[in-house]
């Protein structure tokens, strides 16, 4: 269509100001500034023009326009962060906020937000208190730490380590370990912004403690051990232990009087031997420090079920340090995180069934056959509200995963409910439950099926909206 055609089109479209005093717009202008109505009623004639340009040759009055221009500016108005439910069983999804709070952290969040609190003030000398009380006396009670400092992720933490110990000295790490995390922090760049040398060792399958007992000079401040938590080098591989480390920077020390420091990044960051629980074997933090780390760093939301946040335990004169660092500051955490971590720290004092309230923990834990059981109910939930032979539904053998982008290499056998459509379409479905539900339900697709792991729905509510779902998506087709 040539442009002269569209200038009839063209014309009719309404005014701004026209528009703002129609009923469903002006309505909002009791609650909602002036600015955002003109804006959103202004998108949405940008819109109007573009289509009639494209020779798209929308319908459109004035009244429709004022409806477009409602609905972007209560879109705008809707919450961006909320909840949804994760059907993918991935555990500790970095996509959907990592961890699930215990109702012990939900609580504590909720006393501190609600009024003033002792974030920085203490009772006892009723005086200026500090940060780290709430939690360091509970991690080393929990680890065997000397002392801890909490910062806003464990990046940070690693980042606030290596400026305090190893800025314009050599840290040594070994070829092996020289990953990204995802988000462009990899562990070179992270070294060169703490200003510190950065001395490879060895090479990506294999190194040998001598590699690392060659590389020390007088100017060597740490050996740098990264936990493989995203990753794995397979075959033919040798890598250096933490206990060698520490005997090769004792002999060093023996003999020259020069410390050099044990440094792991832990990254999962266990505080219990979840294997016990019937999870995958990770080494925990108290390991990692009897095996003769001086410093180890790790996340407070992955495998420990906590709050967003970075822990790094060790001697107190090394905490001390990265206390004083004014790093520290920029990376401080907030009340309410410090009362997530409190509250979920405090469980792990407390027993079985406290440690099993942490949502991560129950579910990097739970075997195969407690989620068949919950599997075929949910089975049965869906059955009983969609026609039959609209959709085949299964119980099947599947693989939940610990996580994401932070522990992919880390699978946990489990039962899934598989919703293969007869009526309507897998990629239709899948979409009706992220965008048409109340709560947004993220399930994921495989052997052409929609699959739910039953391993990540948090009680029967959860449960009950997936049915409900695929109820109201098998009602449309
Ligand atoms: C996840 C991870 C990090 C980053 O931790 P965040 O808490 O996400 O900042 C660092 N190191 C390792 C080994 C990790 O696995």
């Amino acid at each position: 269509m040539d442009k002269a055609a569209l200038a009839p089109l063209l014309k009719r479209i309404p005014q701004v100001q026209e528009v703002l005093k129609c009923e469903c717009i002006s309505s909002l202008e009791e609650s909602l500034p002036h600015s955002l109505l003109s804006d959103c009623v202004r998108s949405e004639i940008t819109a109007l023009r573009t289509s009639i340009l494209a020779g798209e040759n929308p319908e459109f009055n004035i009244e429709s326009v004022a409806q477009g221009a409602r609905s972007r500016t209560l879109a705008f108005m809707a919450p961006s962060l909320r909840r949804i439910i994760n059907a993918t069983g991935v555990v500790i999804h970095t996509n959907m906020g990592r961890s699930v709070m215990c109702p012990q952290a939900i609580e504590a969040v909720e006393d501190v937000i609600k009024g003033y609190s002792t974030c920085e003030y203490d009772t006892n000398k009723m005086q200026r208190g500090s940060r780290h009380n709430h939690y360091e006396r509970l991690i080393c009670a929990i680890t065997g730490a000397e002392a801890a400092i909490a910062v806003n992720n464990n990046a940070a933490a690693v980042v606030l380590v290596l400026s305090e110990f190893a800025a314009g000295h050599e840290a040594i790490v070994s070829r092996g370990e020289l990953i990204e995390l995802g988000g462009s922090f990899r562990i070179p760049d992270i070294m060169d912004q703490s200003g510190a040398t950065m001395v490879e060792v060895g090479t990506t399958n294999k190194t040998h403690p001598h590699d690392y007992e060659r590389a020390i000079t007088e100017n060597t401040s740490m050996m740098l051990k990264i936990h493989k938590s995203n990753y794995q080098v397979i075959g033919f591989t040798k890598n250096v232990s933490l206990t060698e480390l520490r005997d090769i920077s004792n002999a060093h020390e023996k003999e020259t009087g020069h410390k050099v420091l044990v440094f792991e990044d832990q990254g999962s960051g266990s505080f219990v031997d979840l294997e016990r629980y019937g999870a995958r074997k990770e080494p925990t933090v108290a390991q990692s420090l009897a095996e003769g780390a001086d410093l180890v760093s790790f996340s407070g939301d992955k495998m420990l079920g906590g709050p967003q946040c970075g822990i790094v335990v060790g001697r107190k004169e090394l905490i001390d340090r990265l206390k004083k660092n004014p790093l520290a500051r920029v990376v401080r955490l907030d009340k309410m995180t410090l009362a997530a971590l409190e509250g979920t720290l405090r469980c792990y004092l407390q027993g079985e069934e406290a440690i099993n309230s942490i949502p991560t923990v129950r579910m990097l834990s739970e075997d195969a056959g407690t989620v068949r059981v919950r599997a075929d109910k949910l089975k049965a939930m869906i059955e009983e509200r969609i026609e039959p032979g609209k959709a085949d539904i299964e119980v099947i053998p599947e693989i939940s995963r610990a996580g994401g982008g932070s522990l992919p290499m880390y699978d946990i056998d489990t039962f899934a409910v598989a919703i293969k459509p007869v009526a309507g379409s897998t990629q239709e479905c899948d979409k009706f439950l992220v965008q048409q539900c109340p709560v947004p339900i993220v399930a994921r697709i495989a052997h052409d099926a929609v699959i739910v792991d039953p391993r990540t729905l948090l009680d029967e509510e959860e449960m009950e909206a997936v049915a409900e779902g695929l109820k109201n998506y098998f009602a449309t087709v």
